[in-house]
């Protein structure tokens, strides 16, 4: 029996198994499609995704597939320069969700197993009994990553509050048997919030659309070939011809958050616990970031180490940074709407964004270095992540009864760092409160 079941073999499931299984805890990954997923959602991964993938040392298996470095992201289109982040990464990576998957996918120990969609799920106080696939299993934690349609959260009866869609848009990945001269074959910021279409590998090109046309139409209307067509020549005008649909699915700005990531022995993650629109490339970067806090408390939780309190603080830290995104992306959405007044504001908007303070305030939040949790003095990138999930100490001697629990490095600034990377203390008094407060009672 493993010690947790994962729904949901995305990047956040896959993730949050792959810090598990550092941490020495037996996942088993439940996936209800039969295959890997070879389209993308998502596109790139902002600078704190990068930073966390460079460190478990996934960031290597990306590099052949990747597309761009781009120098900035973005609010509603509006560029906000990235180059003088702090970090060794000041770009958005500009590389498909599907390899971000299988690249964390390869390296679990315990195969995915597909085909195996969760149906059923029945808590109690010691663990958790699923029926996946037609199969039961039972494990003490299950981590419900199963998007944000997730069967988990209906079937728990989950409150899910925010807002239904408003707008609807197509995202197609396209073959063009015919394109006008002066289109860019080059990765470049979106050009504005209303769509775009951007080149892939392989001769693909990615296009997001949402003219008055898609409105109308029901959200599980089939796209057609026909419908992209016109949505192109409407933004792009005539001389642009789709060859091939490869991949089209509609999407819309609904917003909603969990009240409560954790439900007993049920953990949420990614877009199982946060929708919203997918504006300033956000979400995969917040499910990635939520694996990462979740994965060693509850691997401590596993083991019987975790201090009181450790599971919980998962949603206390995480439930902030979505909400946060969910006002931005609601902000950014009104930006993008084509309406004179939505078009005033959105000039007003870019003047302030061009101030530097602002700018770097905006762009702390988009690239998820800004993020910070109570207690936590930031992050320590030039203190790579232990092999096997624990926490380093850096600078200062192990005090003795936490030999085992924390792994201790030489160093001139002295810190405690959290698995996930976050320090925890930074010199001064304090080092024992900390290491209470995340690692527990000493041995
Ligand atoms: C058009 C578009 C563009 C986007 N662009 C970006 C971007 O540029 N940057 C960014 O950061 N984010 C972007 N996003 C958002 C990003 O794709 C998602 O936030 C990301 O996929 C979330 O990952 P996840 O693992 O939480 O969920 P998902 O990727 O949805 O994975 C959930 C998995 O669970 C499986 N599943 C579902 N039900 C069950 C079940 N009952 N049992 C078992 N398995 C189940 C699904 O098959 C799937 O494999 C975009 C989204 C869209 C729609």
């Amino acid at each position: 029996m493993p010690d947790v079941l994962i729904a949901g073999a995305g990047p956040t499931g896959l993730l949050t198994a792959f810090e598990l299984e550092r941490a020495g805890v037996d996942v088993l990954v439940l996936e209800r499609d039969a295959a890997p997923a070879t389209q993308s959602k998502a596109l790139g991964l902002q600078p704190r995704s990068v930073e966390v993938l460079a460190d478990r040392g996934l960031l290597a298996a990306l590099e052949p597939h990747v597309q761009a470095k781009l120098p900035a992201g973005h609010f509603s289109g509006v560029p906000i320069d990235y180059t003088d982040l702090p970090t060794s990464f000041p770009y958005q990576l500009g590389v498909e969700q599907a390899h971000v998957a299988a690249a964390i996918e390869a390296r679990l120990r315990t195969p995915v197993r597909r085909g195996a969609g969760v149906t059923a799920v029945v808590p109690d106080d010691e663990g958790v009994t699923i029926t996946a696939g037609g199969r039961e299993h039972r494990a003490g934690w299950l981590v419900a990553a199963d998007g944000g349609h997730s069967t988990v959260r209906s079937l728990l009866g989950a409150a899910f509050p925010g807002r239904a869609a408003r707008i609807s848009l197509v995202v197609a990945d396209v073959t063009l048997a015919a394109k006008p001269a002066g289109l860019a074959d080059a990765w470049s910021l979106p050009a504005g919030a209303s769509g775009y279409l951007l080149p892939l590998s392989g001769g693909r090109y990615r296009t997001i659309v949402f003219g008055e046309e898609q409105q109308k139409l029901g959200r599980d209307e089939p796209v057609t070939t026909e419908e992209v067509q016109r949505a192109l020549t409407n933004a792009h005008g005539p001389g642009l011809e789709v060859g091939e649909v490869l991949w089209a699915s509609r999407f819309g700005d609904a917003s909603r958050q969990l009240e409560h990531y954790r439900h007993g022995r049920v953990l949420f993650a990614g877009d199982a616990a946060h929708i919203h629109l997918p504006v300033g490339g956000q979400g995969l970067n917040l499910g990635l970031q939520d694996a990462v806090n979740l994965g060693w408390k509850l691997a401590a939780t596993v083991r019987g180490t975790a201090p009181a309190g450790l599971l919980d603080s998962y949603h206390d830290e995480r439930h902030p940074v979505a909400a946060r995104v969910l006002v931005s992306t609601r902000a950014q959405a009104v930006l993008g709407v084509p309406d004179p007044d939505a078009a005033a504001v959105r000039e007003v908007v870019t003047g302030l964004l061009a101030v530097p303070e602002a700018r770097r305030a905006v762009a702390a939040e988009l690239s998820g270095l800004g993020v910070t949790y109570p207690g936590i003095t930031g992050r320590a990138t030039d203190v790579p992540a232990s092999a096997d999930g624990r926490a380093v100490l850096v600078g200062a001697a192990v005090p003795p009864g936490w030999a085992g629990r924390v792994e201790g490095r030489e160093g001139a600034a002295p810190r405690l760092v959290r698995p996930d990377g976050y320090v925890a203390w930074a010199g001064g008094p304090g080092l024992e409160e900390a290491l209470h407060r995340w690692l527990g009672a000493s041995a």
